[in-house]
């Protein structure tokens, strides 16, 4: 039977004992900086006006119905979410059909699909490397297929910036035809994110060492606020002319959490053959989804479509993104400018430095302790704040208990 032996206890998953933690403390001036979900100024959940909107279009349309969506997924979702990625019906890889796009349980799902499909088909080396630190379920979604994860040098904690010097020496020294998972912006958990030009060098390492890429992108126009920028990098590996994939999450930047609404996409390099391997590897796709959910869900897919298709609804949800940017870069301004009018001890440049939900404070294990014993500000341990649980009601008692506790 199921003995301990067989079945060990897992441990709980450490956000959502977080989460758990901070709603059981009694304090009314707790802060929750763990969950990256996007709050407003009075620390609730947002729904995107747009969304709302889009909302009492699908409530009044006595079209839809609830019928299975197909295997691959709305197609009006499917191909506009590629549109959005690869900045636009001009890019190289849809003008030349090169790409097979396939909806899923938003990022999670399509960085699992990307992973099976590469565990049963990928010809190169079949490890994967993940920055260190990365999202933590990257490891458990990679090895629950198995494919190994080995990790890159990513964070310097000198400089809470990127390791770039040692990012790149570890990329030169994994095997050849490795997969390279890289955050296409908005990293999680540190906030830091290569430039344009770092980019550069790293897609010429890639292409030297003929590595895949596997590009996970949960923050497009969430992190700067603009559309195009937050999807350069991809932009860039496919003029490039790359064979990659991507994972699409549009929890963030819809506000869409619980919907799932997500895409896997899957481009091919310029080729003469590129269209019959991209309807293979379509055909190969929509098995496995068959075999793990069958068909995706409508709602947040739904969603998403009826803004991506209507410019009108699409020119809102950008001004809707630059609200949620706005007020998390203002936020990171804030806490800056406050810990060095405290003259709190260290450096505070990279929390206005690094993008996106999460900055890495570089706070120590035991000073995240401390703060969430002493103040009640709860954060993950390893010292990354949420950005959006700030808000102007609480960014100077946030600001206090750090410096109180680096002191
Ligand atoms: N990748 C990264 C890097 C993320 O930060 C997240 C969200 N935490 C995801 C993927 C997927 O999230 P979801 O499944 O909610 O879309």
């Amino acid at each position: 039977s199921f003995t301990a032996e067989v079945v060990p206890q897992a441990p709980e998953d450490a956000l959502f004992g977080l989460m758990r933690a901070y709603r059981a403390d009694e304090n009314p001036d707790k802060v929750d900086l763990g969950i990256g979900a996007y709050r407003d100024d009075n620390a609730k959940p947002w729904v995107l006006p747009v969304v709302k909107k889009a909302d009492s279009i699908l409530f009044n349309n006595p079209e839809l119905d609830h019928e299975y969506a197909p295997i691959a997924g709305i197609a009006s979702f499917t191909s506009k979410a590629a549109e959005l990625i690869l900045g636009g019906p001009d890019s190289p890889a849809i003008r030349e059909k090169r790409i097979s796009s396939i909806q899923t349980i938003s990022g999670t799902g399509a960085v699992h699909l990307g992973a099976l499909f590469l565990s049963k088909f990928y010809p190169g080396t079949k490890k994967v490397y993940v920055s260190k630190p990365t999202w933590a379920n990257h490891h458990q979604i990679f090895n629950n297929v198995g494919i190994p994860t080995v990790e890159y040098p990513y964070f310097s904690k000198e400089t809470k910036g990127l390791d770039f010097e040692n990012m790149k020496l570890s990329l030169l020294s994994a095997p050849d035809k490795s997969v390279i998972l890289l955050h296409a912006c908005a990293h999680n958990p540190t906030g830091v994110d290569p430039t344009i030009d770092q980019w550069k060098e790293i897609a010429t390492i890639i292409r030297q060492k003929s590595h895949f890429p596997f590009f996970d992108t949960a923050y497009q126009g969430f992190a700067s606020g603009d559309l195009m920028k937050d999807n350069a990098a991809i932009r860039y590996f496919v003029e490039e002319g790359f064979e990659l994939v991507v994972a699409q999450s549009f929890a963030k930047n819809f506000g869409l959490y619980g919907e799932r609404a997500g895409c896997f996409h899957i481009v091919t390099g310029p080729a003469p053959e590129a269209q019959s391997t991209i309807t293979r590897i379509a055909s190969q796709l929509a098995i496995l989804q068959r075999s793990e959910i069958s068909n995706p869900p409508l709602y947040g897919a739904r969603i998403a479509s009826t803004v991506l298709n209507d410019q009108a609804l699409f020119s809102e949800w950008e001004e809707n993104l630059r609200t949620m940017s706005g007020r998390i870069i203002s936020m990171r301004k804030a806490l800056r400018a406050k810990l060095e009018d405290l003259g709190t001890p260290g450096t505070w440049n990279h929390i206005t430095d690094q993008i996106g939900m999460f900055s890495f404070t570089g706070l120590t294990e035991a000073q995240v302790l401390k703060i969430r014993e002493d103040a009640h500000v709860y954060m993950t341990k390893n010292g990354r704040i949420s950005m959006a649980g700030l808000n102007t009601k609480n960014v100077d008692y946030v600001a206090k208990a750090i410096d109180k506790v680096v002191r």
